[in-house]
């Protein structure tokens, strides 16, 4: 009899569950820690607004490596709609989440083992006599084998904000629920970032009938690129100069012109690879440097968000561009801002910079408890923890990690078609093991 523990019930952790309950025994148990009312979902599919669409193709969405077309049979079925058409198509994230709580549900209902929910957020292990899991609420519960998905942290308020954090128009984490409710309709808006966030903020803003002035900039001003139907590029990794791997990658990339998202998606079923070979100060050169270059080609939107956009921006209402934040100062009739390029007056700041990638700075009380425990490292750039290629975080073993939570080893490690690889890898194994 085996008792697995999830730490982390988005997406990732729900799919190792849903592996796991596929093959279990009589007996076995599979407990998820997950404090947010929904398991499944955690913030990408934790959204209600219809228009946050997914940046993945329905068709690249299943949560099973062998079986590619699920979700869009899943999602054809629900908007009685022919498959070929729902594979084509970037569905409401909101309805990935339905998808996969509805997984789990029926994978708990048929499994001959069992699931249990702890609408907790788990903050310590304990490692002797056996493993257990301490939540906030003061429970300790043992198990056997612990997986760590706790996936995206939220979004870090930059230095020069730190005199505004308390403000209550500036938005920390726009994640937050209602998080703009109460933002009027006339008010004008300076989102700081330009990538996905953004997008999203845009985008809930619009549907809540904002018609003022929206601002968004960032360093580069560089956003997401915008999908187009193609075949993917074959990408031979050998034929990469292995001292100058950026070099190259963009070479091919360039050398494919307008066919570059082609060759990006080529490149992807590599990246991990790749990223393996580099050394951690060429990762961390990756991560200060090119990344925003990399987020903006490799997470593209789909094109009707493109158009909504460029329609904004056209109408007036959308104002995108460079500019590097150097103060900020409250007035009476709202913030001051003083970026590298111009003075702007707005009445809100929306902190759009995107999740924090510096985990080991966070310090997530669970994730310092296994470290503690000598059970887990974090990786030298401290993205993430360290994982070997079957998603263990120690050779003592029991512990295992997936998803976002493992950035730095692996990099392309935050989207489903790679999680579902790795749920399916970790349940395996977790199944393997001996009870
Ligand atoms: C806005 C956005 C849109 C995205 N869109 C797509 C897309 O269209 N397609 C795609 O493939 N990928 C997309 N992604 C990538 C996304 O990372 C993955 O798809 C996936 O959702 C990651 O799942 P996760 O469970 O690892 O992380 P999360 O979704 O971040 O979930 C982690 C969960 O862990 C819980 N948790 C954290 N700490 C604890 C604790 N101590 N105890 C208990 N619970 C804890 C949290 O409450 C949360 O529910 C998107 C990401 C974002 C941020």
């Amino acid at each position: 009899m085996k008792k697995i523990g999830i730490v982390g019930g988005g997406a990732a952790g729900a799919l190792v569950a849903i592996h796991l309950l596929e093959t279990f025994e009589s007996g076995d148990e599979v407990l998820i820690f997950e404090p947010s009312l929904e398991v499944g979902r955690g913030v990408p599919y934790g959204t209600s607004e219809p228009m946050h669409l997914l940046n993945v193709r329905c068709s690249n969405m299943s949560a099973f490596v062998d079986r590619p077309h699920h979700f869009s049979e899943w999602y054809a079925r629900a908007m009685e709609i022919p498959v070929s058409d729902a594979g084509k198509q970037f569905a409401p994230r909101c309805e990935y989440g339905r998808y996969i709580g509805e997984l789990l549900m029926l994978a708990a209902e048929n499994s001959a083992g069992h699931l249990t929910v702890i609408r907790e957020r788990a903050i310590e292990i304990q490692n002797l006599p056996t493993l257990s899991v301490k939540t906030e609420g003061g429970a300790t519960i043992p198990i056997d084998e612990l997986v760590l998905a706790t996936g995206h942290l939220g979004p870090r308020t930059p230095t020069e904000l730190e005199v505004i954090e308390d403000s209550p128009h500036y938005l920390r984490n726009p994640w937050a629920p209602n998080a703009l409710s109460c933002i009027e309709s006339q008010d004008s808006v300076l989102i700081l970032g330009t990538g996905l966030t953004m997008v999203d903020l845009v985008l809930s803003l619009v549907s809540r009938g904002h018609s003022g002035l929206i601002l968004a900039r960032s360093r580069r001003g560089l956003i997401p690129r915008t999908h187009r139907l193609g075949t993917t590029l074959p990408f031979d990794p050998s034929s990469l100069d292995r001292r100058h791997l950026a070099k190259s990658l963009i070479d091919f990339l360039r050398a494919a012109g307008d066919n570059w998202r082609a060759a990006m998606d080529g490149i992807r079923p590599h990246t991990q690879d790749i990223w393996e070979q580099l050394s951690w100060e060429d990762r961390r050169r990756f991560v200060s440097r090119l990344r925003p270059f990399w987020d903006a080609h490799r997470h593209r939107i789909p094109e009707v968000t493109s158009e909504i956009l460029q329609g904004l921006v056209e109408l007036g209402r959308l104002d995108i561009g460079i500019g590097r934040l150097k103060s900020v100062t409250v007035e009476s009739d709202g913030f001051r801002v003083e970026t590298s390029t111009e003075l702007i007056r707005t009445d809100w700041i929306l902190n759009c910079t995107g999740p924090d990638l510096q985990v080991e700075r966070a310090k997530i009380p669970i994730l310092e408890s296994v470290i503690a425990h000598g059970l887990a490292t974090y990786d030298p750039l401290g993205l993430g923890l360290i994982v070997d290629s079957d998603g263990r975080t120690s050779r003592a073993g029991h512990v295992w990690a997936l998803g976002p939570l493992c950035r730095g080893s692996r990099w392309e490690t935050t989207a489903v078609p790679e999680i579902r690889g790795q749920a399916a890898r970790i349940a395996e194994l977790l199944m393997r093991a001996p009870a």
